[in-house]
């Protein structure tokens, strides 16, 4: 005869030990299953995408209806359980019904913890924890004032679902810095940028003194200082306490937690309890993953065998909506402890290891959380890190000089590596899955559940897939640099500056390129990344330019080439004006244009005849307007003080002066600036890459604008008082740029990536600043000349035809 259980909780980790028990023993147990909530088993971790309508309730249910009429459980949702009588073996239903059990589990889970504040029990003031919690936040769209208190991953979970509903989110924190438990203040400055850039309003530091309320229902809360933030909805999100009160009343051993051994059982033998209910050895949980652990011994132990539970070193590898964080072991500053940091602002990465004695013993991780089951697994190891310290901090790729191959790391990973922290499946059962036929990510989530909970591990799973299926899997991959190269143009970058790769030959073998020299989409990159971080040491490689680069022309589309003589600030003379009109008639130019950038374009010169038409230009003072390249194109301006009412400093004087000291800089793309006298802005300095408004008060110097394929407005950088101050602040963000930027992103684009904060902060500390410019200086030592007149003495022959047919065909 079936034996009796009830199961008190439909949580994730009694559904958990439902599913291993109806797998393994279909007939052992006659269960019922009790739920305080009006529902079953559902995946509470993905709570926060249905919240921030990513998902619909229905995607999240683990056990539908038809699951539970497929295994006989019989279903009491709605029920909160009001007593158990251990004597008797007997619980109550809150109607007063009694029912027997053989066995009882107890998988109750946790309370959110309300702090008592005055006005805590007012109408609009929740926590997290359910389905209820969700669907009430759901309400708050434009319009709607939210407070969140705390600044751990609930409430950056709720405070980012609600701001992507439109919802005006305060987040109010007490500590310095946000998820102060899991991550350093780096990584919770980052996190705290990124909320801030989706609309959250972040205040630490801030404690809160008592909610106000209206009419029975909440209106604002306000801080110790006095502040008070007015709000529709406030949700609390400070900490959970195990729910414990049933398996105390029912007189079970209980401390933080219900107290079980290593089999899950409590002081009653015929009692057992999984989950953050729980206490064992001392501690308690809130995490999935030890959780699902305990249900696999709670099922075994259900059955009679053997199984022990074992608390492991925990990892969190948390997802607050679009922010990847990681973050293990202990990272602490210590006696004999040492950090290794590492910043790539442009991706918005920040590592952090902390060291002692040669061992990781913690890592934070924010951006870029694709290696971290790899910092995990040396951690857990306590592997001597000594030989790959250099490199450790770039991950399992940048091992051993080059790039270790991916596959052959995760070949390596032994068959009890754990893969999906979430739901502790480790490599083994992967490929077992895969032995059994799944041959794909679904196919090898629907048996395993590997990558199935916050999908962090997906990438892991996928290699997994490649090793063992081979040619016949094929992963989506990142977007390597080109076809011959699979690493990203911020990898390789990173390796040019981490190993001091000084040539194209080095990057290329580092790099572990697939080609022997590259091609036309990588090697302008490499020359150009080369070049900006080694200008002494590399050699500028013209066969690694775009044409109109390597001819210092632009080719026109009837082969014909366009000549632009650089005029300083937009000013000219009639000497120049002279010169310019000789050799449009000499050279029998066609056309004669005014550009956009306030020069004269002489438009259809031929090939051969570039050099002697650059030198007559030359002679009368005039040098290339590197009209074609990625580099300083002009600076363009308006008349400023010199002849206009308005303007209130020198803009052409300034434009001249950027432009002299700019010129021949090569950027990752091209670079445009204006000067403009007064907010009037007649030099329209507010749609270039920087532009510089003269005010009253100074000098507005703004970035970022552009208007070609994409028209954007420029942002402001800083406000200087002084022309000098001016010059510095945008020689400066001229070489954080070139430092930084992807090839062929204009600052626009570069500014997304790494957002305006990160590059005024750089800008605003003096030392970075002046670095930057000194570091700007050096490469304009090799690089501010004029190609012109390099060509027309070294290399006017190369410009000659191959060979002049009509002369051969005469002979
Ligand atoms: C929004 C949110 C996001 C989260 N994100 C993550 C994450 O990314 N990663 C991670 O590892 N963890 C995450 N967690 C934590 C994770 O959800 C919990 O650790 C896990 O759900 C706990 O499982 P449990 O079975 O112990 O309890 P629960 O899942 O809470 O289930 C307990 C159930 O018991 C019921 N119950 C209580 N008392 C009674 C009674 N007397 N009678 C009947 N029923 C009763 C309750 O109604 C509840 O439904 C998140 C939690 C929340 C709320
Ligand atoms: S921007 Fe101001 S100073 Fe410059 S030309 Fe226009 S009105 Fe005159």
């Amino acid at each position: 005869m079936k034996q009796k259980l009830i199961v008190i909780g439909a949580g994730m980790a009694s559904g958990r030990v439902l599913e291993h028990l109806v797998e393994q023993a279909p007939e052992a147990y006659d269960i019922t299953l009790f739920n305080g909530e009006p529902r079953g088993n559902y995946n509470r971790i993905m709570l926060s995408p249905v919240l921030s309508g990513d998902k619909t309730y229905d995607e999240i249910v683990t056990h539908d209806d038809a699951w539970y009429a497929d295994h006989g459980i019989t279903c009491r949702f709605g029920e909160r359980v009001a007593g158990i009588d251990r004597a008797a073996r007997t619980v109550t239903a809150p109607g007063g019904e009694v029912l027997s059990y053989d066995k009882l589990l107890l998988g109750t889970g946790s309370n959110p913890f309300i702090i008592p504040l005055p006005g805590h029990d007012l109408q609009g003031v929740i926590a997290y924890r359910d389905l209820e919690d969700t669907e009430r936040m759901m309400t708050m769209d434009a319009g709607k004032r939210v407070v969140v208190i705390g600044g751990g991953l609930l409430g950056l979970e709720a405070a980012a679902g609600m701001a992507a509903r439109g919802a005006e989110v305060t987040v109010v924190h007490i500590m310095g810095h946000l998820m102060e438990r899991q991550l350093d203040e780096s990584a919770g400055f980052l996190l705290r940028r990124a909320l801030e850039d989706k609309g959250i309003t972040v205040r630490c530091q801030a404690n809160s003194k008592q909610i106000l309320g209206q009419d029975g229902h909440v209106r604002a809360l306000q801080l110790d200082d006095g502040t008070e933030l007015p709000c529709d909805l406030l949700v609390m999100a400070v900490g959970i306490r195990p729910n414990v009160a049933l398996g105390a009343d029912a007189g079970l051993a209980v401390g933080r937690g219900i107290h079980v051994d290593d089999q899950m059982v409590t002081s009653d033998p015929d009692v057992l309890a999984v989950g953050e209910c729980v206490e064992h050895d001392g501690a308690v949980f809130g995490l999935v993953a030890p959780l699902y652990d305990q249900a696999k011994v709670a099922a075994a132990t259900l059955l009679g065998q053997q199984a022990a539970f074992v608390q492991k070193e925990l990892s969190t590898k948390l997802k607050v909506t679009g922010c990847d964080l990681f973050s293990a072991g202990d990272f602490a500053e210590g006696e004999g402890r040492e950090d290794i940091v590492f910043r790539d602002p442009a991706r918005g990465v920040y590592r952090r290891l902390v060291i002692e004695k040669d061992v990781i013993v913690g890592a934070v991780m924010y951006g870029d959380t694709a290696d971290s089951n790899w910092f995990f697994g040396l951690i857990r190891d306590k592997t001597d890190i000594a030989e790959m310290r250099d490199t450790v901090i770039f991950g399992p790729a940048f091992q051993g000089g080059a790039p270790l191959d991916p596959m052959a790391a995760v070949a390596a990973l032994p068959r009890d590596a754990e893969i999906c922290g979430c739901n502790g499946v480790c490599k083994g059962q992967i490929e077992d899955a895969i032995l059994g036929g799944a041959t794909d990510l679904g196919g090898v989530r629907a048996v395993t559940k590997a990558s199935g909970s916050c999908g962090t591990c997906t990438g892991l799973v996928e290699q997994v897939l490649a090793v063992t299926l081979g040619d016949e899997f094929v992963i989506p991959a990142a977007q390597g640099i080109c076809g011959c190269c699979d690493m990203t143009h911020e990898d390789v970058r990173r390796m040019i500056k981490s190993q001091r790769l000084t040539s194209m030959p080095a990057v290329w073998q580092a790099c572990d390129w697939k080609t022997p020299d590259g091609c036309h989409v990588c090697r302008p990159a490499l020359n150009y990344y080369l070049l900006a971080d080694w200008p002494l040491e590399y050699a500028d490689d013209p066969q690694s330019r775009f044409i109109n680069e390597r001819k210092h022309a632009n080719i026109q589309k009837d082969g014909t080439f366009s000549v632009v003589p650089r005029m300083w600030g937009g000013i000219t003379t009639p000497d120049e004006l002279r010169a310019i009109a000789d050799a449009a008639d000499k050279y029998a130019v066609p056309t004669v244009k005014v550009t956009g950038g306030q020069r004269i374009d002489l438009l259809g010169v031929k090939g051969e005849d570039l050099p002697a038409i650059w030198k007559d230009l030359n002679d009368a003072g005039m040098v290339s307007g590197y009209a074609y390249s990625k580099g300083l194109r002009t600076v363009k301006t308006c008349v400023g003080t010199d002849h206009c009412r308005f303007g209130t400093q020198d803009s052409t004087g300034l434009g001249i002066k950027l432009e002299k000291i700019l010129h021949g800089a090569w950027t990752p793309h091209k670079l445009k600036l204006a000067v403009s006298g007064c907010p009037r802005n007649c030099a329209e300095a507010t749609c270039k890459d920087i532009g510089v408004v003269c005010v009253d008060s100074g000098f507005q110097v703004s970035i970022g604008g552009a208007a070609g394929m994409d028209v954007k407005e420029t942002e402001l950088l800083i406000s200087v008082p002084t022309e000098q101050e001016a010059i510095d602040v945008i020689r400066a963000v001229t070489q954080l740029y070139r430092e930084n930027a992807r090839y062929l992103h204009r600052i626009y684009k570069w500014m997304a990536l790494v957002g305006l904060d990160w590059i005024k902060e750089r800008i605003e500390d003096p030392t970075e600043r002046a670095a930057l410019i000194e570091r700007f200086e050096v490469s304009q030592s090799i690089y501010r000349h004029d190609p012109w007149a390099e060509h027309v003495t070294k290399q006017a022959d190369t410009y000659q035809p191959l060979a002049n047919l009509s002369l051969e065909a005469a002979e």
